[in-house]
Parts: structure tokens; sequence; C-alpha cells
């Protein structure tokens, strides 16, 4: 019997690469979209659903249709700069689609849920290599919005029986290295996407967004993690989950920081380019360093990070960017 996943976000980004790795483990993802940030043209792997996740009786729909063993929870407003100008609709929408989502799959017996959330939900911890015991501490509504989501899960938990796999992570980076899939924002905000836009013409310039952190270029430093491996960790979360390990919580990073600068002379090295910059102010919600070390992940899930070098990354990032994009 086919064993179908529901997958919120399954047409955006990190959810797209979720579906095809679901579908190479041998599940079918179900992909649960609104398509308002996300492209039909990356539902490629099991069937789309669209809907509101703030529709739960649209929701009951689906799961009544499908019977997902599990849901893998990706859809949400993920944009720290958005969330300090609007935080309400970050509290509104992050935390209401969710608790929405959560109680239609407990109604409907689905307790297996895999959360994605971030390291944004630590703030800014003064160079502090972050780890799963890590006090939480939100400086931004997006990283607050998840934080909460976390809170819910477990309340869920002591009163329905859901079991979560909660993945903190923070800079995904790199495309499918088939090509099936791949990063594709609109409006554009991520740095990667913009850089490689700078690169070839289709914006005049990346904007270095703050040159006075406390780093040692004075440009934040971020964890940089391949999309591909990160949906690995999500499949290894599902199978956990099912194995009957329990709730728990995962931060998925490479381990190592990289400085705005550096990401931008990686770029230049790999696309054997120049990438036009200015100098910009800090952008507010930012923390100066995040990095999230993944020593858990590795040692009880498994998991294995196979293309989260940051030349790889990129290079992967740039045969995507130069292949086409999706239309709705
Ligand atoms: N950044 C930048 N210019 C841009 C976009 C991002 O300097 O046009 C910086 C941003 O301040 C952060 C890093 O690049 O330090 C990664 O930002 P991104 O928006 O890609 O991801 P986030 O860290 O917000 O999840």
């Amino acid at each position: 019997m086919a064993r179908h996943v529901l997958v919120t976000g399954g047409a955006g980004y990190i959810g797209s690469h979720a579906c095809k790795a679901l579908a190479k483990a041998g599940y079918v993802p179900v992909t649960y979209d609104s398509l308002v940030t996300g492209w039909r043209d990356a539902v490629k792997f099991g069937p789309l659903e669209e809907g509101d996740l703030s529709d739960r009786a649209r929701l009951d729909e689906v799961f009544a249709r499908w019977q997902p063993v599990a849901v893998m929870h990706f859809a949400a407003l993920s944009l720290v700069g958005e969330s300090m100008k609007n935080p309400g609709l970050y509290w509104r929408h992050n935390v209401l689609s969710s608790l929405t989502l959560i109680e239609a799959a407990c109604a409907a017996g689905c307790l297996d849920f895999v959360f994605s959330s971030t390291c944004a939900t630590y703030g800014d911890q003064d160079g502090v290599i972050l780890n799963e015991a890590t006090t939480q501490a939100p400086i931004n509504a997006y990283g607050g919005s998840k934080q909460a989501i976390e809170m819910i899960l477990r309340d869920f938990e002591a009163s329905h029986g859901l079991r979560s796999v909660i993945f903190r992570y923070f800079n995904v980076a790199g495309a499918d290295p088939d090509g099936e899939v791949g990063e594709f924002h609109r409006p554009e905000t991520h740095l990667v996407p913009l850089m490689l836009d700078a690169i070839d013409g289709k914006r005049p310039a990346l904007t270095v967004f703050g040159s006075d952190y406390p780093t040692k270029d004075g440009t934040c430093i971020r964890d940089y993690v391949h999309v591909s491996d990160l949906v690995d960790a999500h499949v290894l979360g599902l199978q956990w989950l099912e194995a009957g390990k329990g709730s728990d919580v995962f931060c998925l990073g490479s381990g190592t920081g990289f400085s705005v600068r550096e990401v931008i002379a990686q770029s230049r090295a790999v696309t054997n380019r120049e990438v036009p910059i200015v100098e910009g102010s800090r952008r507010p919600g930012d923390a100066a360093v995040l990095v999230s070390g993944s020593t858990k992940a590795i040692r009880d899930l498994g998991w294995a990070p196979k293309r989260s070098d940051l030349a790889t990354m990129i290079a992967d990032a740039w045969r995507w960017h130069q292949s086409g994009h999706y239309e709705r």
C-alpha cells in the first residue's frame, strides 16, 4: 500500500526537494500548497492538493482522501526583514495556519509530524555554536513565530500523542544536482540567488547588508547547508518517528560559518565572474553570527551531509540558475 506523506509547501524551494527525497525513499508525497509563493511546475513527484492552511474543511478533506502516514510541514512565511516590518502577518499566518494543520492532523489520527523550524529561534548568541540545548531567544517575529509552533507541537504531544521531529536550520542553499527542482522565489531576497542574479546582469548589483558587524570582515556570518542534504535529514526524521523513537529536536548545519564576503569570493571562484556589489546598511532583525552544529543529527539520525561545502552549493545553484525557472 502506498505510504502517503502530506507535504505542506511542497511547491516551494525546500518542500519540492523534500518531495523528491520522499519519492526516492518509497513514499508518495502529497503536496498541500496555496501556490501563493509556490510553483505548480515544482510539483513533480506526487499529487498536488491546492489549498490554504487556514482552511480546516479543506485540510480535513485532504487527510480523509490520502490517509497520510505523516506530515512534513514546510509552508510558512520566512523572511526575517519582512517579519520585522509586519510582525502581525508572521504571528497570524505562521502560528494560526500551523495550529489549524496540527489540529486537523490530530483529528485525522495522523500523529507523526516533521517540522521545519529555524536557528532564528535562537536570536543573537554572540558567536556561540548553536545546538539543541541552546536557549531560544528570537530577535525577530519570524523566529518568534517558529518557536511558538514548536511549543504548540509539545502541547499537542501531551494532549493528543502527536510525535514530532523538529529541525532547526538556517541558510539553505544549492539546488537538486539533477536539475529537476531548484530555488526560485519571487520576490527574491536570499543571498545566493541574488548574488547569481548580479553576476549574470539580471540585477545591477548585490547590496551587502552591513559591514560593521563584530565579525572578522564586518559582514554577517551564516551556516549554509545544501538543500539536498537538508531534505535527506527530513526523511531520516520521518523514519525515526516511524520506528517509534519519539519526539526530538535536531539542528542542521555544516558547523562552519561563512561571512557574506566569503560567500561572494566563493561565487567569484565558482562562476569565474565578477560580483558587482554595493555596501548597504544593516537589515533589521539580522543576528551577527548564526552557526549551527549538527553533531546530534549525524550521531543519532545517521545523517551524512554530502554536498554542504560552499563551492558545491554555489555550483549547483549556478547550474540551476542558468537552466531556466518555473512558470505557474
Ligand atoms: N544578505 C545581504 N544582501 C542581500 C541578501 C542577504 O548581504 O541582498 C545577507 C543577510 O544580511 C544575511 C545573509 O546575507 O547575513 C543571508 O541572508 P538571507 O536573506 O539569504 O538568509 P537569512 O539569513 O535571512 O535566512
